[in-house]
């Protein structure tokens, strides 16, 4: 898990104490008996899921939440013990390997179970959590009916047991609450005629886990977003009870300084033209790292000062104007503080018109993640 070397500048810095001061704010914020589920899909949110994991392991998380089977592998690779739940659909043939390395999957659909069913010989019953779709209407089942033909046959099914029952929702981050009140009820119906409650009933995301009545922290939570440092909305913002540490910076450095005189142009298609002179920086960041072209016109930080990113990104490189002739080697943060200064994932994902989760994960894998501890 050490850092490999790497010759560009260009790096995503990963603090491993905000993740684990934002978990045991958490920790310290919830009901003594509440889980902690610590959402480590999509590579930890664009931040390093082996490496989070871990983080989130020593700060108390119980349980490991990924979307994909595959992602379950991996993080099996690493960690013998921790119990990992599936939230998305998982294949048949997945199943012999949850047996064998007791990964928990999410469950939906009789026809699924009669399916499995065809497997013999699984090392060990699979432990399965129950997905009922209040009103997201993604996965999950939508009905008593449904839900109680589920029930009876995973329990009749020698490779199955039933662990857990959970739910997702689809405006918990929202001021307006009569939506997310609708799913809490639908919920609260379906489980009361559950013959047997599971180990472990779980619908809380980090919004509702921030911010609504701790009787909607059941057994558990799935910790994502904020696990990271990030505020599920701005309304969360608002009413957050307890403050929270960003875990990602991004910075590069200057590779090129060039003054332009007044007339000479910049990038692609020339969109950029110097009124007067001026001087500009190359760094070594584009779009195939995840800085998109609707990111021209972005802040970086240069000496603690803001300094616009102009004309096009490329696909390795952009320019921006600096504030003053600065040398090669200059550090440039494109998220993080300088002096005082910060530019945050949020107004990324202002400038690029999307939430703040989207802007990690498309941070891609050509931007080596350097943990600092
Ligand atoms: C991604 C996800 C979460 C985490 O959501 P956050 O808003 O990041 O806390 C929780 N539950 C399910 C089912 C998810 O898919």
């Amino acid at each position: 898990m050490e850092n490999l070397t790497y010759y560009r500048p260009t790096k995503a810095l990963i603090d491993l104490q905000a993740i684990k001061a934002n978990i045991q704010s958490l920790r310290n914020y919830l009901q003594p008996h509440v889980d902690i589920i610590a959402v480590v899909k999509a590579n930890a949110y664009g931040h390093g899921d082996i490496q989070v994991a871990a983080a989130a392991i020593e700060a108390g998380a119980v349980m490991l939440a990924v979307a994909t089977p595959d992602e379950a592998v991996r993080i099996r690779q690493h960690f013998a013990h921790i119990d990992i739940l599936v939230l998305g659909a998982t294949p048949i043939s997945f199943i012999p390997y949850a047996a064998s390395e007791n990964i928990t999957l999410a469950v939906f659909s009789v026809q699924w179970v009669e399916q499995a069913q065809q497997i013999k010989s699984l090392q060990s019953p699979v432990k399965l959590h129950i997905k009922i779709d209040t009103g997201m209407g993604r996965i999950g089942v939508n009905s008593l009916e449904e839900l109680l033909q589920l029930y009876e046959i995973i329990t009749s099914t020698a490779q199955f047991s039933v662990d857990g029952i959970f739910t997702h929702f689809a405006t918990a981050d929202e001021e307006e609450t009569l939506y997310f009140d609708k799913q809490v009820d639908k919920f609260k119906e379906l489980l009361q005629y559950l013959p047997e409650k599971p180990r472990l009933v779980h619908v809380a995301n980090t919004a509702t886990a921030l911010i609504k009545h701790s009787s909607l922290q059941f057994d558990a939570v799935r910790f994502g977003i904020s696990m990271y440092g990030l505020l599920p909305s701005s309304y969360v913002g608002e009413v957050l009870p307890f403050p929270l540490r960003p875990a990602l910076a991004l910075e590069t450095e200057l590779v090129h300084v060039k003054k332009l005189h007044a007339g000479q142009s910049v990038g692609y298609g020339a969109t950029f033209t110097a009124a007067d002179d001026c001087y500009i920086g190359t760094i070594p960041i584009g779009y195939a790292d995840g800085m998109i072209r609707k990111l021209s016109g972005q802040d970086v930080l240069v000496d603690g000062k803001r300094s616009p990113i102009i004309g096009r990104i490329c696909m390795d490189q952009c320019m921006i104007l600096l504030p003053a002739a600065y040398n090669v080697g200059e550090r440039v943060t494109l998220v993080g503080k300088q002096q005082g200064e910060e530019i945050t994932l949020d107004d990324w994902a202002t400038k690029v018109e999307t939430i703040n989760y989207e802007v990690p994960c498309i941070i891609t894998s050509r931007v080596p993640r350097i943990y600092i501890k």
